[in-house]
């Protein structure tokens, strides 16, 4: 394709990307797909010539289209939002088309630098202490997700744990790290990459009420295992869980990680974000004390996937940790420890420009217009929280957490009954293909979570999805 033709197709491209935003909203959100469905639509061979791009452009709203959940519809209320915004999308654009490869400073400084200075600044704005920056002797960068940051923080506290010797030796058989059941599974696929062993990972008993990590319970753990001659490696404390939002006590557990020289990774993949409003900081207390923080603007910061922020006080022993220098990739400037060579803060070697997306989503919104987003779905959150609290054909199963509401049915007629009846209207909408929800377990109960953070979700969408409950609910007592 030369210029000329990437021009024209282009255009095609880009007015096909906003007639699909444009028309999204009267897409089923989830449309009737059945496993291999769309495989039987493709040609049984790849193609041996090469086919004109209009033919591409045909088969994705033939074939593609039909069977994708929209996870841009303003009414996608599933999982925690991706919300890939416009003005990230062209940002991502430019990156492909600029095509250059960031592994080291040398191999494109600009890319490096411009991602420094974004997650300084970000550091910054969500008032994360001095010493994630670079000027205060620590450092963020663009992982491809939480996942990845989560095994980074991991294999950094391994090597910090072990005064150096995990790099050469390997573990030692007794490390031990700690999360709770409600935290993300990234940590146990953390804990499972870097060779643990299930007997690595500590699950800390939680709040029955908030869900939120128990410090007792973790200094209890932590005194056992070290009794036992284990070593406590690393924590994971989450401020805004997948399940129900649940806030982890960030301060005591720092505490606790500070006396015996542990590791505490924040994972704020989800809410990190909404730190950028002073107002929606409290949570976050005690953030100031951890080795490392996570938060993905490929969730609620409009940003596509994939952008995962990773900032630590440490990236001495994280580039200590990881850092492997064969001769080709040896240049004077790396060799100098004048600038950063981000293939050592992270697992592959190669790395896209992700910051030009990043940046591409502060410029267009500016700071100001993305808190308003965040603020908009705390709101929209709280208001249908209200909304739950004054029917009595529905509960609130924890508090609303950011723009997180999670809810269940309520039948009058018992908790099997009320089981059975959210599970039957959860499945009614998405069937419907008018939102998108998925859900969580409590206590072995099954939960309506509605998370609200779509690029393009407003408050019509949210009042929509509550009568869209109410309707579900009588469908299901009749049905
Ligand atoms: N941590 C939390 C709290 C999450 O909610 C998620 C995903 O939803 C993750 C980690 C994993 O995120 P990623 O897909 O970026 O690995």
């Amino acid at each position: 394709m030369t210029p000329e033709e990437f021009r024209d197709f282009g255009h095609a491209v880009v007015d096909w990307i906003a007639d699909y935003r444009a028309g999204v909203e009267e897409l089923p959100v989830r449309g009737p797909v059945r496993p291999g469905g769309l495989r039987e639509q493709l040609p049984p061979r790849l193609p041996e010539e090469g086919e004109s791009p209009e033919s591409m452009l045909a088969d994705l709203d033939r074939v593609i289209v039909p069977a994708l959940t929209h996870w841009q519809h303003p009414s996608f209320f599933g999982y925690f939002p991706a919300n890939a915004s416009l003005a990230s999308v062209l940002g991502d654009l430019l990156s492909s088309g600029l095509g250059v490869q960031g592994m080291s400073w040398t191999t494109s400084p600009a890319a490096t630098e411009l991602e420094q200075y974004l997650l300084d600044g970000l550091a910054r704005e969500l008032g994360l202490p001095a010493e994630f920056t670079f000027p205060g002797g620590g450092g963020g960068v663009i992982q491809d997700s939480a996942s990845s940051a989560v095994l980074v923080a991991l294999l950094t506290a391994l090597h910090r744990g072990s005064a150096g010797a995990w790099r050469s030796s390997g573990l030692t058989g007794g490390e031990v790290v700690y999360g709770s059941a409600e935290t993300h599974s990234s940590l146990a696929k953390a804990v499972r990459v870097a060779g643990l062993g299930h007997d690595g990972l500590r699950s800390v008993s939680v709040d029955p009420d908030t869900l939120a990590m128990r410090p007792a319970a973790l200094a209890e753990a932590v005194a056992e295992d070290m009794a036992a001659g284990r070593r406590p490696v690393l924590v994971c404390a989450t401020v805004g869980t997948t399940g129900t939002g649940a806030v982890d006590p960030l301060s005591e557990i720092a505490a606790i990680c500070r006396e015996h020289g542990i590791w505490l990774h924040v994972d704020a993949a989800w809410a990190g974000v909404a730190a950028l409003c002073p107002e929606l900081r409290a949570p976050f207390a005690g953030v100031a004390e951890a080795d490392s923080f996570c938060t993905n603007a490929h969730k609620w910061l409009m940003t596509a996937f994939d952008c995962g922020l990773y900032w630590t006080r440490h990236p001495d022993v994280l580039v200590d940790a990881l850092s492997i220098l064969p001769e080709y990739l040896r240049d004077p400037a790396g060799v100098g420890g004048a600038v950063v060579d981000y293939r050592d803060w992270q697992i592959p070697l190669g790395r896209r420009f992700r910051a030009l997306k990043l940046w591409a989503v502060l410029r267009w919104f500016g700071l100001r217009g993305l808190r308003e987003h965040l603020r908009l779905h705390v709101a929209l959150a709280e208001e249908l929280a209200e909304l739950v609290r004054g029917d009595e054909r529905f509960a609130l199963v924890t508090e609303p957490s950011f723009a997180l509401v999670c809810l269940r049915a309520r039948t009058g007629a018992g908790a099997a009954a009320d089981d059975r009846r959210t599970e039957r209207l959860l499945a009614s909408i998405n069937e419907s293909g008018r939102a998108f929800l998925s859900h969580t377990a409590v206590a072995g109960r099954p939960v309506i979570r509605v998370a609200i953070g779509g690029v393009t979700t407003e408050r019509g969408h949210v009042l929509a999805l509550w009568r869209l409950l109410g309707e579900a609910f009588e469908a299901a007592a009749a049905g």
